[in-house]
C-alpha cells in the first residue's frame, strides 16, 4: 500500500496532534538510523539489526543526519544547497568539521557527495520508513483494532506500547513480535530441551557458542584451561570500556567496534563477522560493572544498561 503525498496528508490530518507529532518523531528517527547505517555498513562495520542511532553514530565520523523539513508544499523557503524550493528538506551535518547541508532527496549524491551504492541503501531505508507510515495510517482509517489475546505476553516491548499508549495501530512487524513471544511463553520447556542435543552435532558458529558447548559438556572430560585465562580483555582498554559505558552505549558489538576503530583493539574476527573480542568483553563488563544489566540481544549481541 502507498498513498500519494496528498492522500498522506489527509490522513494524517484525521489523527490528533499528539499521534501526528509520535509518527513525525518515528520516521526521522528511523531516517537518522537508515542513514547511519548506510554509512557504517560501507565503512565495513558489521553491526547488530537493533543498534540505535546514537549507537551507530559513535562509529561514524563524517556525514549524520539530523532532521527532515516540512513546509507542508513546496517552498521557497526550503531550499537545497543548489536553490530549487522544496517541500520537503533533509539536513545532515559533518560530524568532524560541524559542515551542515540541506537539500531534497533526489540530490542526496549530488551534494553529499558519497558512494552511488550508499545512495541507493540510504533511499531504499527511508522508502521502508515511508511504507510503515502509510501502513499505520491505512490501519487507522479502516479502524483498525488489535487483538487482545496478542497481549498475552511477559512483557510487551516498549515501542508497541508506545504505538498503544498513543493509540495508534501496530506495524505487522511488530504483531509478528508478539506472536513470536507468545509462542516461546506457550512452550518454553521443550524450546529450552532441544538446546543441548542440536549443540553437539555441530561446530561452533562463534566462541559464544563454543563455550556453551563446553559448559554444557564439562563433565566427564579433561580439566581444561580456564577460559577467563585465555580470553582476557586486555588492561589497558578497562579505562575505555568505562568511558563507552558511561556515555550510554549499550550494545557490546558497538563496544567492540569503538574499541577497535578508536583504541587499536585487535580485529580479528569469527566467520560471522563477530570480533574475537566480544566474549572477553562481554565477561569483563559482567565482571567489573555490576550496575549494568545485561540483556541478551538474540545470539548475536548483549546489551548492558544501568
Ligand atoms: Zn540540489
Amino acid at each position: 500500500m502507498r498513498f500519494t503525498i496528498e492522500e498522506r496528508d489527509h490522513l494524517l490530518q484525521n489523527l490528533n496532534h499528539h499521534q501526528r507529532a509520535f509518527l513525525t518523531d518515528t520516521m526521522i528517527r528511523g531516517r537518522r538510523t537508515a542513514f547511519a547505517n548506510a554509512m557504517a555498513k560501507q565503512k565495513g562495520f558489521h553491526l547488530p539489526d537493533d543498534a540505535s542511532f546514537e549507537e551507530i553514530e559513535a562509529l561514524l565520523e563524517d556525514w549524520i543526519y539530523v532532521s527532515t523539513y516540512d513546509a507542508g508544499y513546496v517552498s521557497h523557503d526550503l531550499r537545497c544547497e543548489c536553490g530549487r524550493p522544496l517541500r520537503y528538506q533533509h539536513r545532515v551535518e559533518h560530524k568532524t568539521t560541524g559542515e551542515v547541508k540541506k537539500f531534497g532527496i533526489e540530490h542526496l549524491k549530488e551534494h553529499l557527495g558519497i558512494d552511488a551504492a550508499v545512495v541507493a541503501a540510504v533511499k531504499k531505508g527511508f522508502d521502508a520508513i515511508d511504507y510503515e507510515l502509510d501502513e499505520i495510517l491505512a490501519k487507522a482509517a479502516s479502524n483498525w483494532r488489535l487483538d487482545p489475546e496478542f497481549l498475552q505476553v511477559d512483557e510487551i516491548p516498549s515501542d508497541i506500547q508506545t504505538h498503544l499508549d498513543h493509540g495508534l495501530p501496530l506495524l505487522e512487524r511488530q504483531i509478528a513480535r508478539l506472536r513470536d513471544r507468545r509462542r516461546k511463553r506457550v512452550k518454553p520447556d521443550l524450546q529450552q530441551a532441544n538446546v543441548a542435543p542440536a549443540y553437539q552435532n555441530q561446530a561452533p558458529r562463534d566462541l559464544f557458542e563454543w563455550q556453551e558447548m563446553q559448559q554444557i559438556s564439562t563433565s566427564d572430560q579433561a580439566p581444561q584451561i580456564p577460559i577467563s585465562d585465555l580470553f582476557r580483555l586486555p588492561d589497558r582498554l578497562h579505562k575505555h570500556v568505562q568511558h563507552y559505558l558511561n556515555r550510554g552505549i549499550k550494545s557490546a558489538r558497538i563496544i567492540c567496534e569503538l574499541l577497535i576503530k578508536e583504541h587499536g583493539a585487535p580485529n580479528a574476527r569469527y566467520i560471522t563477522g563477530k570480533p574475537h573480542l566480544f566474549v572477553p568483553l562481554c565477561k569483563h563488563i559482567e565482571n567489573h560493572h555490576s550496575d549494568y544489566n545485561m540483556k541478551p540481544l538474540g545470539a548475536d549481541d548483549r546489551s548492558y544498561q544501568k
